[in-house]
């Protein structure tokens, strides 16, 4: 028994955008390649939930990738959203809210002392690796398999096998050029960091990690690795770059540096400190960030950067999230984690739920996923009817195996009862499940 209406207008829709834009989809998790089936659009959200152009409600578990722990149309944040809209949308000179961000940041996250905004968590992680090679003199980035710090060229470089592989485009238009200074290496392996650094140490401009991964499933950091590439970044004259784009202010309000107290050279955030609109930063060490332009010769640059709404839905998202709302987090993280257990329990399916602070995820295999190659040794085809159950009692995932689920402090007692009423039907898809190659 499902209590939705269908999806027809999303297909219709899906149809028309798929004429307009390639694959119909302006971000290409949104199209459910891995998942199969038709992308909800949606039309409006409101506290837990999303509602689709049917006229289907869901409990979001994606939280727009991230940013709205407050759950969606915060009252504060639409409130200073409207005021700074009213005020004009765009000025191209600084403004006092850009300090006031700028201030948040530092506050909460103690090794930054100076941070620039710009638009897009890309943008950022680009603009701090092209501040690391400037200040260094370097041009080497090593990278981890599976750690995805957005679309910019010289980061799609995924690993081959061994323990220092050069990295290889992995996508057309990447050219081998944009790649070959960056190192992939696999994820909590300390040992493979120190090689790098034997056989490039003086090339390596900066180790650049997902503080605490998310983007291949949630994997927390073994103790001491992000400990370990501090200190093997400073003995070799190299900076570490921690992406908390993902992690920033989410799952603490200092981010995971608030969770584990390892300090980066540079910080890159974005999702959460923009409060759903486009707003990103980097920043860190003053002696490095004084490199950049105007006080310094690495040049970066952005017609809409520190975007007096985008600020104004940020500064509203920070201030709003007080400690309840980290407590809320964590607390809906850990209930979330336990329903998956009891329900894939109850259906013999193997798995492992594992966190990242508050990020959770769902793993097929009884093995603890550590790294990329672990949670691709997953039994990944469990996952999309285990989705589907779910979209079809009212639950919003994110589409695909390789996502962490992300809570918003908004999920109350009746946004979990429906989570709790579709698992079961969801653990049974999953266990149902068939591989391909032995369905024939
Ligand atoms: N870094 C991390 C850790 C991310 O998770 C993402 C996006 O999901 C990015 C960078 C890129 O951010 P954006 O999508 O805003 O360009």
């Amino acid at each position: 028994m499902t209590a939705h209406s269908g999806s027809e207008t999303s297909a219709a829709l899906f149809k028309r955008a798929s004429a307009a834009t390639p694959g119909g989809v302006n971000s290409p998790v949104r199209a459910f390649h891995s998942v199969g089936g038709t992308p909800r659009f949606m039309v409006r959200g409101e506290g837990p939930h999303l509602f689709d152009a049917d006229g289907n409600r869901y409990v979001d578990l994606v939280a727009s990738w991230g940013p709205m722990i407050l759950g969606h149309a915060h009252p504060a944040v639409v409130d200073a959203v409207q005021r700074a809209a009213s005020a004009g949308l765009s000025f191209g000179t600084p403004t006092e809210g850009e300090i006031e961000l700028a201030e948040e940041l530092i506050a909460r996250v103690e090794p930054v002392e100076q941070v620039r905004l710009v638009n897009s968590g890309t943008e950022a992680t680009m603009s701090a690796i092209r501040l690391a090679r400037g200040f260094t003199g370097r041009r080497k980035v090593v990278k981890f398999a599976g750690c995805y710090h957005g679309h910019v060229d010289a980061l799609l470089a995924q690993a081959g096998s061994g323990v220092a592989t050069l990295g290889l485009p992995t996508t057309p238009g990447v050219t081998g050029a944009q790649a070959e200074d960056t190192l992939v290496l696999p994820y909590n392996d300390l040992d493979a960091v120190r090689a790098a650094f034997a056989s490039h140490g003086a090339d390596i401009a900066c180790v650049i990690t997902e503080a605490a991964p998310g983007n291949m499933g949630a994997i927390a950091p073994e103790p001491g690795f992000n400990a370990g590439l501090r200190s093997l970044c400073h003995e070799n004259g190299a900076l570490l770059v921690m992406d908390e784009v993902m992690t920033g202010f989410r799952v603490s309000s200092a981010g995971w540096f608030g969770v584990e107290g390892v300090a980066g050279d540079l910080y890159t955030f974005g999702k959460v400190m923009s409060g759903g609109l486009p707003a990103a930063a980097f920043g860190g060490r003053a002696d490095v960030m004084a490199k950049l332009a105007p006080a310094g010769p690495v040049y970066q640059a952005g017609t809409l950067s520190g975007n007096p709404v985008a600020v104004a839905a940020g500064l509203a998202t920070l201030r709003a999230a007080d400690a309840e709302v980290y407590r809320a987090l964590d607390r809906n993280a850990r209930k979330l984690g336990q329903l998956f257990t009891d329900a894939l329990t109850a259906e013999g399916v193997a798995h492992r739920v594992q966190y990242a602070g508050n990020l959770v995820s769902v793993f097929f295999t009884e093995d603890p996923v550590r790294d990329y190659e672990g949670a691709k040794a997953a039994q990944t085809w469990r996952f999309p009817p285990f989705f589907h159950a779910l979209l079809e009692r009212g639950v919003y995932a994110p589409p695909s195996a390789f996502e962490a689920w992300f809570v918003s402090a908004a999920l109350d007692d009746d946004a979990f009862n429906v989570i709790t009423e579709a698992l079961p039907h969801a653990a049974a898809a999953a266990a149902a499940a068939a591989r391909e190659e032995d369905k024939a």
